[in-house]
């Protein structure tokens, strides 16, 4: 039932500007396949070349295998949620979920039946008889993914279809579309330029930028070992943390206090001794000491704010200024110099010209 999608070489253009590059991307069946990246960089044109709603300028477009670059939409076997998930206002609940069994000569009994049957799984089964205007915007949502679903297609593309929903419910539908997902088993290509999202939802995220992807992993992956700067700073909330870094004999130094590394990292720092480099480490990889012990890196406190379960300092390392969480009863003032620790696994180090990331591991 779920399809593969494979594009090789894909490229698209709109006049002089270039929305996607040569992109080369597998998405296995069966999976839940997040495109994330800012504005402008190129999901919603990857999605509709998919769909079949762009003409792609060069490359190839697989589904299942087969080579579809040429098809037009309605021979992919594909179903789209779309940002503005227009349904149609004239129709109830049902005759929208129903649309495309419809549009398909289906016979009466089975369209009800399958217009049921995804109803009670979207959790909308109550709602049959309503008209659009009647729903709320989480259950209009729900209905333009049930009428998505219920033609069973082997692909199912979505276009940040969460956005026009406040916080709360955003949070809730996240859940349900993981739990629809787990229980459909379609193929899922899901946009969005929210990083939380992508972390939540996606088996594996593949990031864009500038019409290319510049990493795709999973989510943990991506997180922790970020392919370059952008990524790192893209992905995680607060973003991670650069530092400026001198490679040493043994290890790095930042503004002359020595950071321990991974000891398998030898070798391949030993080429590089006294570059400046950029140290990656997130928030939470940080410890800080009140009383700085000897020998330990040093921050300035600028400012602390209490987040309820934890506590965010903004610190100044020389000219780097850093995020850093705590416990949220740890007593520190503005302006107090603390000590500050690195969990060695988790320092991730950059090249500070191009921001790719420098892996020894
Ligand atoms: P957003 O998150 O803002 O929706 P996106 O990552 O989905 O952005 P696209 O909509 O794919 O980005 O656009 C990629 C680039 O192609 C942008 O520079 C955009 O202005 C351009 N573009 C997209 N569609 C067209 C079009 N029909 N005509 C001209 N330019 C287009």
């Amino acid at each position: 039932m779920a399809a593969e999608i494979r594009l090789e070489g894909v490229t698209k253009s709109f006049g002089g500007i270039i929305a996607v590059k040569e992109m080369n991307l597998t998405v296995n069946k069966g999976e839940f396949l997040v495109l994330l990246g800012p504005s402008g960089c190129g999901k919603t044109t990857v999605l509709r070349c998919i769909a079949g709603l762009e003409r792609v300028d060069k490359g190839r477009i697989y589904i299942s295998g087969r080579d579809v670059t040429d098809f037009p939409p309605a021979k992919r076997a594909i179903s789209m949620v779309f940002q503005s998930y227009a349904v149609f206002p004239h129709m109830t609940v049902a005759q929208n979920i129903g649309f495309g069994l419809r549009m398909r000569h289906i016979p009466k009994m089975e369209i009800e039946r399958a217009v049921k049957e995804v109803a009670e799984l979207l959790k909308i089964d109550d709602l049959l008889n309503r008209y659009p205007a009647q729903l709320s915007g989480g259950q209009r949502q729900r209905v333009a993914v049930a009428r998505a679903i219920v033609t069973r297609p082997a692909v199912l593309l979505m276009d940040e279809p969460l956005s026009n929903l406040d916080a709360l419910l955003r949070l809730r539908m996240r859940a349900e579309l993981k739990r629809l997902h787990h229980e459909i088993g379609t193929t899922i290509i899901y946009v969005t330029h929210d990083q939380i999202e992508a972390l939540s939802l996606g088996d594996r995220i593949a990031v864009m930028l500038n019409g290319e992807i510049v990493q795709v992993n999973t989510p943990t992956q991506i997180y922790d070992r970020p392919a370059d700067r952008f990524v790192g700073g893209f992905i995680g909330t607060p973003p991670m943390n650069f530092l400026k870094a001198t490679v040493a004999a043994d290890g790095l130094m930042i503004r002359g206090f020595p950071i321990t590394v991974p000891e398998e990292w030898g070798k391949g720092l030993k080429g590089m001794i006294g570059k400046v480099v950029l140290l990656g480490i997130r928030a939470e990889n940080i410890m800080v000491h009140p009383e700085p012990k000897k020998g330990e890196l040093t921050a300035e406190v600028i400012v602390s704010e209490p987040m309820g379960s934890q506590q965010l300092l903004t610190l100044q390392v020389g000219d780097d200024v850093l995020k850093v969480t705590t416990r949220p009863d740890l007593r520190i003032q503005p302006k107090q110099v603390i000590g500050l620790s690195l969990t060695k696994d988790k320092i991730r180090l950059f090249d500070k010209e191009t921001g790719k990331a420098l892996m020894f591991d």
